[in-house]
């Protein structure tokens, strides 16, 4: 079996295509190097190593020898040999899992390093001041990694060498200043481990691939992995490769480059590098990296200017890897004494609104047909577009300026650690996380804030990638901003301000401003109407909305809706005195007083329902009748109890004795949906007149066809769906018969309990359409209460029971099997029966994938995710 696998100089054992196996990092610097272009020689050793690895507790025999020979191989291929006293191989060791993770894992650089090797080194390079320089980085980061130590550590020793030689910047330190940092280094390690550095170079390797492997479970990792649905089983892989030294004067760099620019998407190179210096550099933010081409505001600086020959190097590969892998690059590149070497390529992360831009672009160049551009942009990511800006009109107060990082505007509380911005959201909070800058440690506290500002690092920095990755607004190296961390509190433009109060970011610009401005809704033309429209071209799935007012109708018809998919119409009595009056027929004794209110509601519903058939201009409406779990519209103690009795001109005692009776002990298997129908079928009928006196009233007025569609909820029994089907047929006839005007219209039921989807054949006669209810057939088929699931299932996610919470992706396994066997019975007895989703699941992509598949009509998706959904429901088809 083969373990590991080797690339040099225009050959290489695997190719992009084994991305499984070795990792996106090796997979792409084999293909790389197969291709011809300057790659240092390496190895890479599989993904299926390190799970057999962390299975057995050690790297086996088998291992250790192909690793062996591969390093001979490295060897012969860059004239070098490890560990040896003269013309030392020094390596680095990375980690790379199947998608890149980015920061997440480990890696050490340099490695191979001792104090007979850097003597070596410093002759081979004729630069001791480098060697050194090489040797305490090593250390350092071994150390760390592999060892254990804790990195402040290191960051003191270095200060306090800076400090004494008066330099402000690690590469401003003489030979004899690290001479003596390495020295100093080494003592810190013996004093915090009782542990000696070791200065054999195999063990050093061995320990490294071990410590990377082990990386995989390191507890960011594991966070990381939940975050983004990446399962334990791929294991990360591991390339061991020949270093190639950014740090080796100043006809050396290192940087990063996008083939593109990742936040606006414009054809552009786009990057920064570091002169003198290695990659780590460039990411951890500690030095502030300077352009690649030539910029207004830093003249000089940037790496067209300083390296240009390396950049015009740059520039051409650039394209060629952009050609050759078909998509945006994200690059990682060393020059090592005016050489140009690639040590790394992978499709770059990028916000939503870039993502879109590149895959038209591309589409439109055809690099791409427009099916992959639509498979290009990640559905859920449209999010970020649909999102409000700050108010063009808006009194702005900058108190400080970075860089735009990641596109977007946020309004927040501060906070200055990442535990305080996750207490903040869980107290439903919206918070702007600030710091110097963030390291992977910060996943949480980037998850729970609105935006990211941070005084230090530029646009490659972690911060800015990890927030770009979450399509949350960026500002990083704000300068200009100083944070005092004893008064907890942010110095910036004059002003000084504390933890809890007001900023504002606005991430395209890199504008940090003062207070909470106003927002405005975003623009949705251009690129975004072309995506839409081509994704329109290839779904087959009609994408409705769920909308219970006027509002959210005009959003979702905004964004194109192919009508209502579900209209809860209890959710029209939530407010104000429209809640009394609910209030008032739900505690009424007597069917008469009943029919007293529902007189008076009649005229509301009428006119909330003309309203929704006017802004859906003729697409069909689906309307509820009442699903009210009781209990939700009740007061619940004493107190408020008699106050609302008060305010309902009802007599306390009545009202207490009257809330009593309807206390119900499991509400969400109550009193409720088609249950509340058969007990008062008063309600259903007056629901009904006002839903087809409203057709007709609205079709008149418009012109429109108004063909509405009436939903049954919670239904068990196909009689229950007869019974409450007689009653509005007539309903319907009578209004019909006093308007002297037919109108078409359905009726059907939700399928949201478990037998329903079982006798689905029985209760489809009766049916003219079906829609899935997966919340309630989520919460029925796995009895997990829908309102108290988080309590365990966050618990249940954490330790692995489940991969995916069932109330945002749909249990495909047990809830799917039961709309399948819904479909296909119900198909049989109707084989024309329309079929919809109208549970959260509608707008969420993969459970859209699963409804493609299962042959439904359409999905029903609130407003905001309409575009999601058709852009989903394309990707579906393709
Ligand atoms: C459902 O149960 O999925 C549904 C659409 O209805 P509700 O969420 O109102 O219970
Ligand atoms: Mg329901």
């Amino acid at each position: 079996r083969k373990w590991v696998y080797t690339f040099a100089d225009g050959m290489a054992e695997g190719s992009a295509a084994d991305v499984a196996l070795l990792g996106g990092k090796g997979a792409n610097l084999a293909e790389m190097s197969r291709i011809g272009l300057p790659v240092p020689p390496g190895f890479t050793i599989t993904t299926d190593a390190c799970n057999r690895a962390l299975q057995d507790g050690e790297i086996s025999k088998r291992v250790r020898d192909q690793v062996d020979a591969a390093l001979r191989h490295c060897e012969i291929m860059s004239g070098k040999k490890f560990g040896a006293t003269s013309n030392p191989l020094v390596v680095s060791v990375r980690s790379g899992a199947r998608v890149s993770m980015p920061g997440m894992m480990d890696t050490v650089l340099n490695l191979g390093l001792n104090d007979e090797t850097v003597e070596a080194l410093s002759e081979q390079s004729g630069d001791e001041r480098f060697a050194y320089d090489t040797y305490r980085r090593f250390i350092q980061m071994y150390a760390t990694v592999v060892m254990g130590c804790d990195h402040g550590l290191f960051e003191d020793i270095l200060d306090e060498a800076r400090e004494s030689a008066g330099a402000l910047r690690d590469n401003e330190l003489d030979v004899d200043d690290l001479r003596k940092v390495v020295k100093a280094y080494k003592h810190a390690i013996q004093d915090d481990l009782d542990e000696t550095f070791p200065q054999d170079p195999k063990e050093q390797l061995w320990r490294t691939v071990e410590a990377v492997f082990k990386s995989w479970n390191n507890p960011r990792a594991v966070t990381y992995r939940a975050l983004h649905n990446i399962p334990v089983e791929w294991g990360t892989a591991v390339t061991v490769q020949a270093m190639v030294f950014g740090n080796s004067g100043p006809n050396s760099a290192t940087g990063v480059a996008f083939t593109r620019n990742p936040s606006t998407g414009e054809n552009i190179l786009f990057g920064e590098f570091l002169v003198d210096a290695q990659g780590e550099d460039v990411v951890a933010g500690f030095r502030t990296p300077d352009p690649l081409s030539i910029v207004s505001d830093k003249p000089g600086a940037s790496m067209q200017e300083r390296l240009p020959e390396s950049y015009k190097t740059l520039i051409s590969l650039a394209n060629d890897l952009e050609q050759h892998f078909g998509d945006m690059q994200d690059i990682e590149f060393t020059v090592e004494a005016g050489r140009l070497w690639l040590l790394q390529t992978r499709a770059g992360k990028r916000t939503a609104k870039a993502a879109i831009r590149i895959a038209i672009e591309m589409a439109n160049n055809n690099v791409i047909t427009r099916q992959t551009a639509l498979m290009r942009v990640d559905a859920s990511s449209l999010d970020q577009l649909l999102h409000p800006s700050i108010d063009p009109n808006a009194q702005r107060k900058i108190i400080a300026s970075g860089l735009p990082a990641s596109p977007g505007a946020a309004c927040g509380e501060i906070v200055f650690s990442s535990a305080d911005a996750v207490a903040a959201k869980a107290e439903g909070r919206s918070v702007i996380l600030v710091r110097p800058e963030t390291s992977p440690d910060d996943i949480h506290g980037m998850e729970a804030a609105v935006g990211i500002l941070t005084s230090r690092g530029g646009m490659t920095s972690h911060a800015a990638v990890v927030a770009r990755g979450m399509g949350k607004p960026c500002i990083t190296g704000a300068g200009g901003m100083r944070i005092d961390k004893h008064n907890k509190a942010l110095v910036a433009g004059g002003v000084m301000l504390r933890g809890g109060d007001y900023l504002t970011l606005d991430g395209n610009k890199g504008q940090v401003l003062e207070g909470k401005l106003p927002m405005v809704d975003s623009e949705l033309s251009g690129d975004f109407a072309t995506l839409m429209a081509w994704s329109d071209a290839e779904r087959r799935l009609k994408v409705r909305t769920n909308a219970d007012t006027p509002t959210e109708a005009k959003v979702a018809r905004n964004f194109q809706a192919d009508g209502i998919g579900l209209c809860r119409t209890e959710h029209m009595f939530t407010e104000g005195e429209r809640s009394n009056i609910m209030r008032e027929m739900i505690v009424a004794e007597s069917e008469e007083e009943r029919r007293a209110v529902l007189d008076r509601l009649m005229p509301m519903q009428r006119s909330d329902f003309i309203e929704l058939f006017e802004i859906m201009q003729g697409q069909p409406v689906a309307i509820r009748l009442f699903d009210p779990p009781l209990h939700e519209f009740l007061p619940k103690d004493e107190d408020s109890i008699l106050k609302s009795a008060k305010a309902l001109g009802i007599d306390g005692a009545k009202m207490m004795r009257r809330v009593e009776e309807l206390r119900e002990i499991n509400p969400m298997l109550g009193n409720r949906g088609v249950r509340l129908a058969i007990c008062f079928p008063e309600i259903a009928e007056m629901q009904t007149r006002a839903i087809f006196e409203a057709a007709i009233l609205a079709g008149r007025k418009s012109g429109e066809l108004v063909v509405p569609e009436i939903v049954v909820p919670l239904v068990a029994y196909n009689a229950e769906l007869e019974y409450i089907r007689a009653r509005i047929d007539k309903v319907a006839d009578d209004v019909m018969a006093a308007h002297d005007q037919k109108i078409e219209y359905l009726v059907g039921c939700i399928i949201e309990l478990p037998r329903a989807a079982i006798r689905a054949e029985l209760i489809a006669q009766s049916a003219d359409f079906f829609s899935f209810g997966t919340n309630d057939l989520t919460q029925t088929t796995l009895g997990i209460s829908r309102d108290d699931a988080s309590t365990f299932l966050s618990t249940y996610l954490r330790k692995g029971v489940i991969q995916l919470d069932p109330f945002i992706n749909l249990d495909v396994e047990g809830v799917g099997e039961l709309m399948r066997i819904a479909t296909e019975r119900g198909r049989k007895a109707k084989p024309k029966l329309l079929l919809g989703i109208t549970g959260e699941h509608g707008g969420d992509p993969t459970s859209i994938t699963f409804c493609d598949n299962l042959g439904l009509d359409y999905v029903s998706c609130s407003p905001y995710r309409v575009p999601i959904a058709r852009l989903a429901a394309a990707q579906a088809a393709i």
